[in-house]
Protein backbone atom coordinates (compact mmCIF):
# COMPACT_ATOMS: atom_id res chain seq x y z
CA UNK A 1 0.00 0.00 0.00
CA UNK A 2 1.51 3.57 -0.98
CA UNK A 3 2.11 5.45 1.81
CA UNK A 4 2.11 8.97 1.66
CA UNK A 5 4.80 11.06 2.98
CA UNK A 6 4.61 13.02 6.51
CA UNK A 7 5.52 16.05 4.80
CA UNK A 8 2.94 15.88 2.21
CA UNK A 9 0.32 14.55 5.06
CA UNK A 10 1.33 17.92 6.78
CA UNK A 11 1.02 20.19 3.16
CA UNK A 12 -2.48 18.45 2.99
CA UNK A 13 -3.59 19.02 6.34
CA UNK A 14 -2.93 23.15 6.05
CA UNK A 15 -4.23 23.30 2.81
CA UNK A 16 -7.61 21.71 4.03
CA UNK A 17 -7.72 24.28 6.96
CA UNK A 18 -7.42 26.66 4.63
CA UNK A 19 -9.73 25.92 1.64
CA UNK A 20 -12.04 25.22 4.79
CA UNK A 21 -11.18 28.67 7.07
CA UNK A 22 -11.98 30.59 3.77
CA UNK A 23 -14.58 28.88 1.79
CA UNK A 24 -12.38 28.26 -1.06
CA UNK A 25 -13.54 25.47 -3.07
CA UNK A 26 -17.17 24.40 -3.66
CA UNK A 27 -19.17 22.14 -5.14
CA UNK A 28 -19.24 22.05 -9.13
CA UNK A 29 -16.19 24.38 -9.14
CA UNK A 30 -14.14 24.55 -12.02
CA UNK A 31 -10.74 25.30 -10.32
CA UNK A 32 -7.75 27.11 -12.64
CA UNK A 33 -4.25 26.23 -10.89
CA UNK A 34 -1.78 28.16 -12.61
CA UNK A 35 1.14 26.37 -13.50
CA UNK A 36 4.40 28.03 -13.55
CA UNK A 37 7.10 25.44 -12.94
CA UNK A 38 8.15 26.85 -10.09
CA UNK A 39 8.01 24.60 -6.67
CA UNK A 40 4.84 26.12 -5.52
CA UNK A 41 2.76 25.62 -8.20
CA UNK A 42 3.67 22.44 -8.74
CA UNK A 43 3.32 21.54 -4.94
CA UNK A 44 -0.40 23.14 -5.28
CA UNK A 45 -1.47 21.28 -8.30
CA UNK A 46 -0.31 17.93 -6.66
CA UNK A 47 -1.89 18.80 -3.43
CA UNK A 48 -5.26 20.07 -5.59
CA UNK A 49 -5.33 16.66 -7.17
CA UNK A 50 -5.23 14.82 -4.12
CA UNK A 51 -7.73 16.39 -2.76
CA UNK A 52 -9.87 16.56 -5.63
CA UNK A 53 -9.70 12.69 -5.71
CA UNK A 54 -10.81 12.80 -1.73
CA UNK A 55 -13.17 15.13 -0.80
CA UNK A 56 -16.51 14.94 -0.68
CA UNK A 57 -17.07 18.62 -2.62
CA UNK A 58 -16.74 17.21 -6.54
CA UNK A 59 -14.75 19.72 -8.23
CA UNK A 60 -12.32 19.74 -12.03
CA UNK A 61 -9.12 21.00 -12.34
CA UNK A 62 -7.74 22.50 -15.31
CA UNK A 63 -4.20 23.61 -15.02
CA UNK A 64 -2.82 26.40 -17.02
CA UNK A 65 0.76 27.26 -18.13
CA UNK A 66 1.44 30.88 -19.52
CA UNK A 67 4.39 30.80 -21.78
CA UNK A 68 5.56 34.15 -21.76
CA UNK A 69 8.04 33.43 -24.49
CA UNK A 70 11.48 33.84 -22.29
CA UNK A 71 14.71 32.84 -24.14
CA UNK A 72 15.05 29.84 -23.60
CA UNK A 73 12.08 28.10 -21.88
CA UNK A 74 11.83 24.92 -21.81
CA UNK A 75 8.49 24.62 -23.75
CA UNK A 76 8.25 21.17 -23.77
CA UNK A 77 8.59 20.72 -19.41
CA UNK A 78 5.47 21.14 -18.39
CA UNK A 79 2.83 19.66 -20.95
CA UNK A 80 5.39 16.70 -20.62
CA UNK A 81 4.87 16.60 -16.93
CA UNK A 82 0.84 16.93 -16.97
CA UNK A 83 1.00 14.83 -19.49
CA UNK A 84 2.41 12.22 -17.36
CA UNK A 85 0.13 13.55 -14.84
CA UNK A 86 -3.19 12.92 -16.86
CA UNK A 87 -4.26 16.14 -15.96
CA UNK A 88 -6.21 18.71 -18.02
CA UNK A 89 -4.33 21.29 -19.18
CA UNK A 90 -3.95 24.31 -21.50
CA UNK A 91 -0.72 26.32 -22.50
CA UNK A 92 -1.44 30.20 -23.48
CA UNK A 93 1.23 31.61 -25.49
CA UNK A 94 1.79 35.23 -25.35
CA UNK A 95 5.31 37.53 -25.52
CA UNK A 96 4.96 39.20 -22.14
CA UNK A 97 8.83 39.15 -22.54
CA UNK A 98 8.76 41.38 -25.19
CA UNK A 99 6.51 43.53 -23.58
CA UNK A 100 7.72 44.07 -20.55
CA UNK A 101 10.85 44.99 -21.70
CA UNK A 102 9.91 47.72 -23.82
CA UNK A 103 7.55 48.96 -21.11
CA UNK A 104 10.17 48.22 -17.80
CA UNK A 105 12.92 51.57 -17.95
CA UNK A 106 16.73 50.08 -17.88
CA UNK A 107 17.84 49.19 -14.76
CA UNK A 108 14.36 48.59 -12.90
CA UNK A 109 12.77 45.55 -11.67
CA UNK A 110 10.44 43.87 -14.08
CA UNK A 111 8.62 41.58 -11.96
CA UNK A 112 5.49 43.52 -10.98
CA UNK A 113 4.82 44.94 -14.33
CA UNK A 114 5.11 41.42 -15.19
CA UNK A 115 2.80 40.28 -13.16
CA UNK A 116 0.33 42.29 -14.15
CA UNK A 117 0.29 41.34 -17.46
CA UNK A 118 0.40 37.86 -16.45
CA UNK A 119 -2.89 38.52 -14.62
CA UNK A 120 -4.39 39.93 -17.53
CA UNK A 121 -4.27 37.55 -19.40
CA UNK A 122 -5.14 34.39 -17.10
CA UNK A 123 -7.74 36.32 -15.69
CA UNK A 124 -8.91 35.99 -19.47
CA UNK A 125 -8.61 32.33 -19.82
CA UNK A 126 -10.49 31.73 -17.12
CA UNK A 127 -13.20 33.32 -18.31
CA UNK A 128 -12.98 31.22 -21.76
CA UNK A 129 -12.21 28.15 -19.89
CA UNK A 130 -15.45 28.62 -17.85
CA UNK A 131 -13.05 28.22 -14.47
CA UNK A 132 -14.93 29.43 -11.75
CA UNK A 133 -11.86 29.60 -9.39
CA UNK A 134 -8.32 30.63 -10.16
CA UNK A 135 -5.84 28.77 -7.39
CA UNK A 136 -2.12 30.32 -7.29
CA UNK A 137 0.42 29.40 -5.54
CA UNK A 138 1.13 31.48 -2.39
CA UNK A 139 2.27 30.27 0.32
CA UNK A 140 2.13 31.47 3.99
CA UNK A 141 5.60 33.20 3.95
CA UNK A 142 4.91 35.47 0.98
CA UNK A 143 1.74 36.12 3.03
CA UNK A 144 3.62 37.61 5.81
CA UNK A 145 6.71 39.02 3.24
CA UNK A 146 3.86 40.84 1.49
CA UNK A 147 2.31 42.28 4.78
CA UNK A 148 5.63 43.78 6.09
CA UNK A 149 6.69 45.06 2.55
CA UNK A 150 3.45 46.86 2.86
CA UNK A 151 4.17 48.01 6.47
CA UNK A 152 7.63 49.00 5.68
CA UNK A 153 7.27 50.55 1.94
CA UNK A 154 3.85 51.37 1.35
CA UNK A 155 2.15 52.63 4.52
CA UNK A 156 -0.88 49.84 4.00
CA UNK A 157 -2.01 47.31 6.33
CA UNK A 158 -2.75 44.40 4.40
CA UNK A 159 -1.09 41.46 2.99
CA UNK A 160 -2.92 38.78 0.10
CA UNK A 161 -6.14 37.43 0.28
CA UNK A 162 -7.17 34.09 0.72
CA UNK A 163 -9.93 34.79 -1.62
CA UNK A 164 -10.29 37.67 -3.81
CA UNK A 165 -13.02 38.75 -6.49
CA UNK A 166 -11.90 40.91 -9.09
CA UNK A 167 -13.15 44.47 -9.53
CA UNK A 168 -15.38 43.20 -12.97
CA UNK A 169 -16.53 40.18 -10.23
CA UNK A 170 -15.55 37.72 -13.56
CA UNK A 171 -13.02 36.10 -11.50
CA UNK A 172 -12.01 34.56 -8.10
CA UNK A 173 -8.90 33.97 -7.01
CA UNK A 174 -8.00 31.45 -4.17
CA UNK A 175 -4.93 31.10 -2.34
CA UNK A 176 -4.89 27.81 -1.03
CA UNK A 177 -1.33 27.22 0.32
CA UNK A 178 -2.14 30.08 2.67
CA UNK A 179 -1.32 28.13 5.71
CA UNK A 180 1.91 26.32 4.57
CA UNK A 181 5.42 27.50 5.29
CA UNK A 182 7.75 27.88 2.17
CA UNK A 183 10.24 25.57 3.64
CA UNK A 184 7.83 22.35 3.89
CA UNK A 185 6.75 23.22 -0.11
CA UNK A 186 10.62 23.04 -0.78
CA UNK A 187 11.19 19.87 1.15
CA UNK A 188 8.21 18.37 -0.98
CA UNK A 189 9.26 19.37 -3.80
CA UNK A 190 12.67 17.99 -3.62
CA UNK A 191 10.85 14.28 -2.63
CA UNK A 192 8.75 15.06 -5.45
CA UNK A 193 11.48 15.61 -8.03
CA UNK A 194 9.43 18.17 -9.41
CA UNK A 195 10.97 19.59 -12.96
CA UNK A 196 11.64 22.60 -11.84
CA UNK A 197 12.00 26.14 -14.28
CA UNK A 198 13.77 28.72 -12.93
CA UNK A 199 11.45 31.83 -12.64
CA UNK A 200 14.55 34.32 -13.71
CA UNK A 201 15.50 33.30 -17.47
CA UNK A 202 14.05 37.02 -18.15
CA UNK A 203 17.29 38.05 -16.12
CA UNK A 204 15.10 40.12 -13.86
CA UNK A 205 17.20 41.55 -10.93
CA UNK A 206 16.47 40.44 -7.32
CA UNK A 207 13.95 42.02 -5.73
CA UNK A 208 15.76 43.89 -3.41
CA UNK A 209 12.90 44.96 -0.72
CA UNK A 210 11.34 41.98 -0.69
CA UNK A 211 14.75 39.94 0.04
CA UNK A 212 15.25 42.58 2.88
CA UNK A 213 11.97 41.94 4.52
CA UNK A 214 12.98 37.65 3.59
CA UNK A 215 16.34 38.58 5.89
CA UNK A 216 14.96 40.16 8.27
CA UNK A 217 12.25 37.74 9.28
CA UNK A 218 15.05 34.87 9.08
CA UNK A 219 16.75 36.87 11.61
CA UNK A 220 14.05 37.56 14.26
CA UNK A 221 13.07 33.85 13.99
CA UNK A 222 16.37 32.85 15.62
CA UNK A 223 15.26 35.00 18.71
CA UNK A 224 11.41 34.81 17.90
CA UNK A 225 10.65 30.79 17.16
CA UNK A 226 6.85 31.45 16.54
CA UNK A 227 7.26 34.59 14.83
CA UNK A 228 5.60 33.51 11.53
CA UNK A 229 2.88 31.70 13.36
CA UNK A 230 2.36 34.41 15.11
CA UNK A 231 2.14 37.52 12.35
CA UNK A 232 -0.20 34.57 10.53
CA UNK A 233 -2.27 34.23 13.67
CA UNK A 234 -1.98 38.35 13.96
CA UNK A 235 -3.64 39.01 10.56
CA UNK A 236 -6.74 37.13 11.37
CA UNK A 237 -7.06 38.64 14.87
CA UNK A 238 -7.86 42.20 13.97
CA UNK A 239 -8.74 45.09 16.22
CA UNK A 240 -9.62 48.21 14.71
CA UNK A 241 -10.44 50.06 17.59
CA UNK A 242 -6.61 49.70 18.51
CA UNK A 243 -5.42 50.61 15.06
CA UNK A 244 -5.51 54.18 13.59
CA UNK A 245 -7.89 54.13 10.94
CA UNK A 246 -10.95 56.07 11.08
CA UNK A 247 -12.66 54.26 8.06
CA UNK A 248 -12.54 50.86 10.04
CA UNK A 249 -13.53 52.32 13.81
CA UNK A 250 -15.88 55.67 14.51
CA UNK A 251 -13.85 56.70 17.07
CA UNK A 252 -15.98 59.76 16.78
CA UNK A 253 -19.03 58.48 18.38
CA UNK A 254 -17.37 56.69 20.80
CA UNK A 255 -19.93 56.06 23.84
CA UNK A 256 -18.41 55.92 27.41
CA UNK A 257 -17.04 52.63 27.87
CA UNK A 258 -17.09 50.70 31.30
CA UNK A 259 -13.69 49.06 31.97
CA UNK A 260 -10.72 48.90 34.35
CA UNK A 261 -7.52 50.48 33.51
CA UNK A 262 -5.96 46.91 33.24
CA UNK A 263 -8.74 45.52 31.10
CA UNK A 264 -7.53 48.24 28.57
CA UNK A 265 -3.98 47.42 29.25
CA UNK A 266 -4.92 43.18 28.65
CA UNK A 267 -6.85 44.19 25.42
CA UNK A 268 -3.58 46.58 23.87
CA UNK A 269 -1.12 43.46 25.22
CA UNK A 270 -3.03 40.23 23.90
CA UNK A 271 -3.79 37.64 26.51
CA UNK A 272 -1.07 38.12 29.49
CA UNK A 273 -0.66 34.46 31.65
CA UNK A 274 0.06 35.14 35.37
CA UNK A 275 4.06 35.10 34.23
CA UNK A 276 3.32 38.13 32.76
CA UNK A 277 4.08 36.56 29.24
CA UNK A 278 2.50 36.85 26.07
CA UNK A 279 0.41 33.69 25.13
CA UNK A 280 -1.14 33.73 21.76
CA UNK A 281 -3.28 31.09 19.97
CA UNK A 282 -1.04 30.46 17.11
CA UNK A 283 -2.59 29.13 13.34
CA UNK A 284 -0.13 26.11 13.38
CA UNK A 285 2.16 26.53 10.46
CA UNK A 286 5.07 25.25 12.64
S1 LIG B 1 11.45 36.88 -12.59
FE1 LIG B 1 10.96 37.41 -14.73
S2 LIG B 1 9.33 35.99 -15.34
FE2 LIG B 1 9.48 35.91 -13.10
S3 LIG B 1 7.96 37.42 -12.44
FE3 LIG B 1 9.89 38.51 -12.54
S4 LIG B 1 9.91 39.41 -14.56
FE4 LIG B 1 8.33 37.83 -14.61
Amino acid sequence: MFVESKIKTKLLRRMGEAIEDFGMIEEGDRVMVCLSGGKDSYTLLDLLIDVRDRAPVQFDILAVNLDQKQPNFPAHVLPEYLHSRRVPFRIVESDTYSAVKRLVPEGKTYCSVCARLRRGILYQTAVEEKCTKIALGHHADDIINTFLLNIFFVGQLKAMPPVLRSDDGRNTIIRPLAYCRERDITEFAAQKEFPIIPCDLCGSQTNLKRARVKRLITDLEKEIPHIRASMLTAMGNVSPSHLLDPNHFDFKNLRARVGSVEDELDAALGHADPDGELTPALVSIG
